[in-house]
């Protein structure tokens, strides 16, 4: 009887500890912690809903955030170029954006309809050859690596196939946000990691997934 009890208890006591452990909460790989990853939607000006609901199911499905948080900020003017139209420099920008980032958020990504640029700088630290093309050349987007903050353009991402431009859009959120984790270029063409060589062919060639190596760091 005593034996029977005994053995009762024990098989209880075990049931509880199997629960326990596969309740509690699983620790992220880089600590033994469970570090909170929320990511920050930051709309730069007007953007169109449908464009931001895209890259907020691309964030979720791809990224696993815990939270997104949505919010908004003006275009400053103190970014503004007129070199050759009237653009936004990018580099000021991602600058402009670590003030803007909230303190919960492990990573921010702005969105703007706003056409963007940068210098291209060739070797020896000049700018890249022409120099009227290279001084103030529009991107896609721009995220340095392992940054918390990028910024994706909408503006030369557009075409008249509106599944199209939302597919570039998603695309382009994914490669930025990937630079922030740490990811590089990766030379798997299908990969959306794949350097754009200043074209949109190849953001279009590219998959919208990360290769098993980018997906690791994500
Ligand atoms: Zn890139
Ligand atoms: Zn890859």
């Amino acid at each position: 009887m005593t034996d029977m009890r005994n053995r009762n208890f024990l098989l209880i006591f075990v049931g509880c500890m199997i629960i326990y452990f596969s309740c509690g909460t699983k620790p992220e790989k880089k600590g033994w912690f469970y570090k909170k990853n929320s990511i920050q939607i930051l709309l730069l000006g007007n953007v169109e809903d449908k464009a931001v609901w895209e890259v907020k199911d691309m964030i979720a499905t791809q990224f696993h955030p815990d939270t997104i948080l949505l919010t908004h900020a003006p275009l400053p003017d103190s970014c503004i170029t007129t070199i050759k139209t009237k653009r936004y420099r990018a580099d000021k920008l991602l600058r402009y954006l670590t003030t803007r980032k909230d303190k919960s958020a492990t990573k921010l990504i702005a969105l703007t309809e706003q056409d963007i640029s940068v210098t291209k700088y060739g070797e020896k630290g000049k700018i890249k050859s022409p120099t009227y093309k290279y001084a103030d050349w529009g991107i896609m987007g721009l995220a340095y690596r392992g940054g918390g903050v990028c910024i994706v353009s909408c503006f030369r991402l557009q075409s008249e196939d509106k599944k199209l431009f939302y597919q570039r859009l998603r695309k382009v959120s994914m490669h930025e946000l990937g630079h922030n984790y740490g990811n590089p270029h990766c030379s798997d063409k299908t990969c959306v990691m794949t350097d754009a060589v200043e074209r949109i062919s190849t953001v279009d060639g590219a998959q919208e997934w990360f290769c098993e190596k980018c997906e690791k760091k994500i």
